[in-house]
């Protein structure tokens, strides 16, 4: 499908909840220019014939497979509750926002030992299809306790025995004396699009842009001194790094300064690591833009 040049694309982002602001950052970080009123459920693209369509989240991914949205950025975990087999979407990429998990939840001092602990319980959800695959492959029967929202008081209301539900810090959990037992299903932010893949033209462009700006965010440019002979064990130690640039010191036979670009992330326990390996004078540096 390819989409005339002048006609205007829509792209379907959360109206106000957890993904919303990073949304609409991630559109404008990709060049979007846009005019936003109060209330609006349409944000008109200024400067490229693209529009944010603002709607429930749950609503995202029906609006990508039914066309009315060329491209939608929805949390995994509603994008797996919402789409049928046969349904035109699909994940086109994950985004580095919005990350939790479906957990069990149990009461404080439930004697959870593994999934068969589960067996014949009630369970409180809001996502019924993924805890049902999950206990299907664990093979436990419980019940499921469809809720639309307040899942977590729903052991001390006695409406179920246990709960599965979305955690990220784990307070929600805290606050309602109940304790994670199990994780069912990781989730983070992804772009949708339909299942042939983002249409040539405005679809493939903000696409690849997306790319761009994820492949930047998470880059880091690493110079640290090694010696010499830990020089093979640090390349290992260095994240998604291609050949790194090695050169002499002054004055030092034995050691050598390394720059790399690492395409991943650099935490504290990689410099950790690489430290305890014999490197010193480490910096790492954001990069601002990256041509392949
Ligand atoms: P809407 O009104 O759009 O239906 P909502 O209440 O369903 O909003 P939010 O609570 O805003 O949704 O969460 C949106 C998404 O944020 C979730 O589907 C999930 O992917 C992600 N998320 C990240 N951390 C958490 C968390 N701790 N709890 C809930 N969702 C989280
Ligand atoms: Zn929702």
């Amino acid at each position: 499908m390819t989409v005339p040049p002048q006609q205007r694309i829509k792209i379907a982002v959360q109206k106000s909840g957890r993904l919303t602001d990073n949304s609409l950052h991630l559109m404008e970080t990709c060049g979007l220019v846009y005019s936003r009123g109060r209330d609006q459920l349409i944000c008109f693209g200024e400067n490229m014939p693209v529009d944010v369509l603002l709607v429930r989240d749950d609503d995202i991914p029906e609006l990508v497979a039914e066309g009315i949205c060329d491209l939608g950025i929805v949390g995994m975990n509603v994008f797996r509750e919402k789409v049928a087999d046969g349904m035109d979407v699909r994940p086109e990429l994950e985004l580095d926002f919005g990350r939790c998990r479906l957990s069990i939840g149990v009461p404080r001092g439930f004697d959870y030992r593994s999934p068969q602990s589960l067996e014949g319980l009630r369970i409180a959800t809001t996502y019924p299809r993924i805890l049902q695959d999950w206990l299907d492959t664990q093979q436990v029967n419980a019940e499921i306790v469809m809720l639309s929202g307040a899942v977590e008081i729903a052991p001390r209301l006695g409406r179920a025995d246990v709960i599965c539900d979305l955690v990220s810090t784990g307070s929600t959990l805290l606050a309602n004396d109940l304790v994670e037992a199990e994780v069912v299903f990781e989730s983070m932010a992804a772009l949708i699009s339909s299942n042939g893949g983002p249409a040539e033209g405005w679809p493939a462009r903000l696409v690849s842009r997306m790319r761009g700006v994820l492949s930047v965010r998470e880059s880091k440019y690493i110079m640290l001194h090694a010696p010499r002979s830990a020089l093979a064990e640090i390349r290992r130690l260095l994240p998604g790094s291609e050949s790194p640039t090695v050169m002499p010191l002054e004055g030092r036979d034995d050691k050598v300064a390394v720059h790399a670009v690492c395409r991943e992330n650099v935490f504290w326990e990689t410099l950790e690591g690489l430290k305890a390996a014999g490197a010193s004078s480490m910096l790492v540096l954001p990069v601002e833009k990256m041509l392949a």
